[in-house]
Protein backbone atom coordinates (compact mmCIF):
# COMPACT_ATOMS: atom_id res chain seq x y z
CA UNK A 1 0.00 0.00 0.00
CA UNK A 2 2.00 2.81 -1.10
CA UNK A 3 0.14 4.78 -3.49
CA UNK A 4 -3.10 6.36 -2.33
CA UNK A 5 -5.90 8.06 -4.38
CA UNK A 6 -8.37 10.65 -3.51
CA UNK A 7 -11.36 8.91 -3.41
CA UNK A 8 -13.48 11.74 -4.72
CA UNK A 9 -11.59 12.63 -7.60
CA UNK A 10 -9.06 9.64 -7.95
CA UNK A 11 -6.15 11.68 -8.10
CA UNK A 12 -3.04 9.82 -7.24
CA UNK A 13 -1.62 10.84 -3.66
CA UNK A 14 1.87 10.05 -2.11
CA UNK A 15 2.28 8.40 0.40
CA UNK A 16 2.75 10.89 3.04
CA UNK A 17 -0.40 12.52 4.76
CA UNK A 18 2.16 15.04 6.82
CA UNK A 19 1.53 16.97 3.88
CA UNK A 20 -2.06 17.18 3.09
CA UNK A 21 -3.88 18.48 6.22
CA UNK A 22 -7.28 17.49 4.14
CA UNK A 23 -5.55 13.73 3.82
CA UNK A 24 -6.93 11.24 2.43
CA UNK A 25 -8.44 13.81 0.42
CA UNK A 26 -6.44 15.35 -2.47
CA UNK A 27 -7.89 19.25 -0.90
CA UNK A 28 -10.43 20.95 1.02
CA UNK A 29 -13.06 20.68 -1.71
CA UNK A 30 -13.16 17.21 -1.87
CA UNK A 31 -13.21 16.65 1.95
CA UNK A 32 -16.15 18.91 1.38
CA UNK A 33 -17.72 16.67 -1.07
CA UNK A 34 -17.35 13.82 1.10
CA UNK A 35 -18.85 15.33 3.75
CA UNK A 36 -21.65 16.35 1.81
CA UNK A 37 -22.19 12.86 0.38
CA UNK A 38 -22.17 11.82 4.52
CA UNK A 39 -24.58 14.63 5.41
CA UNK A 40 -26.93 13.31 2.58
CA UNK A 41 -26.81 10.16 3.46
CA UNK A 42 -27.61 10.23 6.83
CA UNK A 43 -30.21 12.78 6.14
CA UNK A 44 -31.68 10.46 3.55
CA UNK A 45 -31.46 7.47 6.02
CA UNK A 46 -33.14 9.60 9.13
CA UNK A 47 -36.19 10.60 6.96
CA UNK A 48 -36.85 7.29 5.53
CA UNK A 49 -37.06 6.01 8.53
CA UNK A 50 -39.24 8.46 9.98
CA UNK A 51 -41.77 8.25 7.24
CA UNK A 52 -41.91 4.10 7.30
CA UNK A 53 -42.18 4.51 11.03
CA UNK A 54 -45.16 7.03 10.62
CA UNK A 55 -46.69 4.24 8.01
CA UNK A 56 -46.74 1.70 10.71
CA UNK A 57 -48.07 3.41 13.28
CA UNK A 58 -51.96 4.39 12.46
CA UNK A 59 -53.74 4.10 15.35
CA UNK A 60 -53.07 0.81 17.36
CA UNK A 61 -49.85 -0.82 16.35
CA UNK A 62 -49.78 -2.49 19.45
CA UNK A 63 -51.41 -5.53 17.43
CA UNK A 64 -47.79 -6.65 15.77
ZN1 LIG B 1 -9.55 14.94 -4.78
Amino acid sequence: MSRVQCPICDTPMPASPVEYPDYPFCTKRCRVIDLGRWLREDYKVASREEASEDRSTPTSADEE
